[in-house]
């Protein structure tokens, strides 16, 4: 309303004072009449922007896993396949963190991350070509065949860079990952649990790897899993720090485990620490705490999950959950 009676006032400033205020009047009606139909439309389709979004977190996709963190290729094409068919849309987690959350209408967003930076999720040949049942691979493959299922992931990369040493090699790795729209995120030099360090090995393990990524692609993450989801003993070292001549600055930090986050929207979100899913079925300490058990949770309870109301600029959700929303967002609100 603020910005209407600002650009009303400016543009009338030469005329007299009546057709501006019936100018003022219109443009405030259009207003208004304009956002009763995106409440409506946002309404139809039970858009829920202040609702739970699962990350879930992948480690290697390999034909004989050797420990639960492992998934095989055909694991993880039917994870994928799943996703699809409950209507899911992948965002990456910078979008995420963000709020650039920008997926049709009734869809509801999911975060790939993959750790570690293994072969199994990217290798290419000399040719720049795909690894074929690389995660990389199955997600272009599954995205292929599903129109709107966007191919993005984002990786959390520590100094094994998929398996290359060589300096053109990481190079290469890295910046194909960034040309075919992934997300590259930090995961420490090291992968050390930064649990009880002090704060200068804290900021040279994040530090360093963004010194790494940075030289080799020109690309700064913003984004940070901790190794075993352990936290620094003060949470903000995660978030910004120094490294020699370089600083970081995160604007989200992943867990480990073992619960939906909270939509970026909404006043539980917390950016030093936002939760991520196993990738697992429902066995052992999974049945209820793993990426397919959440994921038939999230089905039986489409009032805690996030549905988009295929508007990136406005925040929509049924108005008794106006409470909920974080005060920063106020302005892009839309309750309905
Ligand atoms: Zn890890």
């Amino acid at each position: 309303m603020l910005a209407v009676a600002v650009i009303a006032s400016g543009c009338g400033s030469e005329h007299s004072a009546a057709p501006v205020a019936t100018a003022k009047a219109n443009t405030a009606a259009q207003l208004k009449q304009a956002k009763a139909a995106k409440a409506a439309a946002a309404a139809k389709v039970k858009a829920n922007e202040l609702g739970q979004i699962p990350v879930l977190m992948f480690h290697r996709v390999i034909k004989n896993p050797a420990t639960t963190d492992d998934r095989t290729p055909e694991q993880f094409r039917a994870d994928l396949d799943r996703l699809v068919r409950d209507d899911y849309v992948p965002i990456t987690a910078a979008e995420f963190v963000t709020g650039k959350i920008d997926i049709p209408a009734g869809k509801h967003p999911v975060v790939l991350t993959f750790d570690d930076s293994s072969p199994s999720q990217l290798t290419l040949d000399e040719m720049g070509t795909v690894k074929a049942d690389t995660a990389v691979a199955i997600l272009r493959e599954v995205a292929a065949k599903h129109p709107g299922f966007r191919p993005v992931a984002t990786f959390y990369v520590t100094r094994d860079m998929f398996g290359k040493t060589v300096r053109e090699e990481q190079a290469q790795a890295l910046g194909w990952l960034r040309d075919n729209g992934f997300d590259i995120g930090n995961h420490t030099r090291d992968h050390v649990n930064l649990r009880g360090r002090p704060q200068k090995d804290v900021e040279e393990q994040i530090g360093a790897i963004q010194k790494q990524i940075t030289s080799l692609v020109n690309v700064k993450p913003i984004t940070l899993a901790l190794p075993y989801g352990n936290q620094p003993t003060n949470k903000e070292w995660a978030m910004h720090g120094k490294f020699g001549d370089v600083t970081y600055r995160n604007s989200g930090v992943f867990l480990a485990g073992y619960t939906p986050a909270p939509s970026p929207f909404s006043k539980s979100f917390d950016p030093m620490g936002i939760p991520r899913i196993r990738a697992m079925d429902k066995k052992g300490d999974c049945v209820q705490f793993c990426s397919i058990a959440w994921l038939d949770w999230l089905n039986h309870n489409p009032d805690m999950r996030y549905t988009s109301d295929g508007d990136v600029r406005t925040v929509a959700y049924p108005k008794f959950k106006t409470p909920f929303l974080r005060t920063s967002f106020t302005t892009w609100s839309l309750p309905y």
